[in-house]
């Protein structure tokens, strides 16, 4: 009988080829990879985590994560797993920022204490609902190509499909005309720039945007330019979403008390752990400001991670939970959450559920198996 206490940490990559191409107002990709922690206790549990960087919003790769882990995950070592607010902790003290990387251990901590307490996640977390319905998003393309997708997703059973925009008001415009026109009037239809925009071009675009029953406009303005955003939010008939704007409760705070969104996105990677996207959702309760839970391009380890919290979190009114369904093949083989007629449904099992990995998609990159107390300055 062991201690239950942390003896190893292992490191792996997924390189995660999509389906197609993927544009945003940022830029196109192909594929991520991900960076995937495996946690073990001396009793042999294990906890799994999944992280996918983004370079252009979180200032991540995955080579970057794999040497920040050579400083945090040592720090895991002979811990007590239940202690997730220490472990936390002392991951922030010994290295600012480096969201990506924490999040994948963090994750792997609080699916090894699930599988030893017994209980799924989103129980864990609140156990709010057992379903959450996913927008299915569509990249950056020429109008007719986006409304051929578009009805494609509907015929897949989608209700709620988010569009990429963000390069010039003609276009946007036309791209979703184009969608709207052909899905009709029933399908939800929300934005994203992706901070494609002035202020003065958001405000144009939205006002005009109206028309074609948009249901809310996701980062409109720079990443932090929160009074323009405020500003943004004041003239636009349709609702305002914040995503890079927020990636720590301090954002949400900031965001809330300068009014400057209706929604705000929460994402795992960008918060940088269960515990920093729980305290923003609690922090945008408090301001009655409901929360979207997105992802950037994550596989099924975390994804399924994402649709536990949606559902335990009650804050949590909607999400954006479709990259690993985007993917040639994910690196999770089966048990990973469901996607039934445009819902997510969590597995119901201890921890994140029994997620079967492929293991050829694995590459090793490291053990830590060495404690430290970590370095501070
Ligand atoms: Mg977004």
């Amino acid at each position: 009988m062991g201690d239950l206490l942390i003896e190893r940490v292992e490191i792996y990559e997924a390189k995660l080829l999509y389906r197609q191409p993927f544009t945003i107002s940022l830029g196109t990709s192909t594929y991520s990879v991900d960076v995937i922690a495996k946690v073990y206790d001396d009793e042999g549990n294990v906890g799994l985590g999944e992280t996918s960087p983004s370079r252009k919003i979180l200032g991540e790769s995955e080579h970057t994560i794999e040497a920040a882990m050579r400083d945090i995950a040592p720090i895991l070592i002979g811990e007590d797993p239940e202690r997730l607010e220490l472990i936390e902790e002392r991951m922030d003290k010994a290295i600012l920022g480096n969201t990506a990387a924490k999040l994948a251990l963090e994750m792997a901590v609080i699916d090894l204490i699930g599988k030893r307490r017994k209980i799924p996640l989103w129980r864990m977390l609140g156990g709010y609902r057992e379903k959450i319905e996913t927008d299915f998003t569509i990249g950056i393309k020429k109008p007719e190509e986006m409304a051929k997708d578009a009805v494609e997703l509907v015929s897949r059973g989608f209700r709620v499909l988010k569009l990429k925009v963000g390069t010039s008001p003609e276009e946007d415009l036309a791209r979703v005309k184009a969608v709207r026109d052909a899905v009709g009037n029933s399908i939800r239809i929300r934005i994203d720039a992706n901070q494609g925009w002035s202020v003065k071009t958001a405000v144009k675009v939205l006002n005009e945007m109206q028309r074609y029953d948009v249901e809310l406009a996701e980062q409109p303005v720079k990443w932090n330019d929160i009074e323009g955003m405020a500003e943004v939010r004041m003239m636009s008939p349709i609702p305002i979403m914040a995503d890079e704007s927020v990636h720590t409760p301090e954002d949400a705070l900031k965001v809330a008390m300068m009014e400057a969104a209706d929604y705000i996105n929460i994402k795992l990677t960008k918060a940088g752990g269960i515990l920093k996207a729980r305290r923003i959702a609690e922090i945008s309760e408090a301001a009655g400001i409901p929360n979207m839970i997105g992802c950037m391009m994550e596989g099924g380890i975390s994804i399924t991670a994402a649709v536990h919290f949606a559902c335990g979190m009650r804050n949590v009114v909607t999400s954006d939970l479709d990259s690993d369904i985007s993917l040639k093949q994910d690196v999770v083989e089966d048990g990973s959450a469901k996607l039934e007629n445009g819902y997510r449904i969590p597995p119901d099992e201890p921890g994140l559920g029994n997620l079967r990995l492929r293991d050829d998609m694995l590459k090793y990159i490291a053990t830590y198996k060495e404690r430290s107390e970590g370095e501070e300055f």
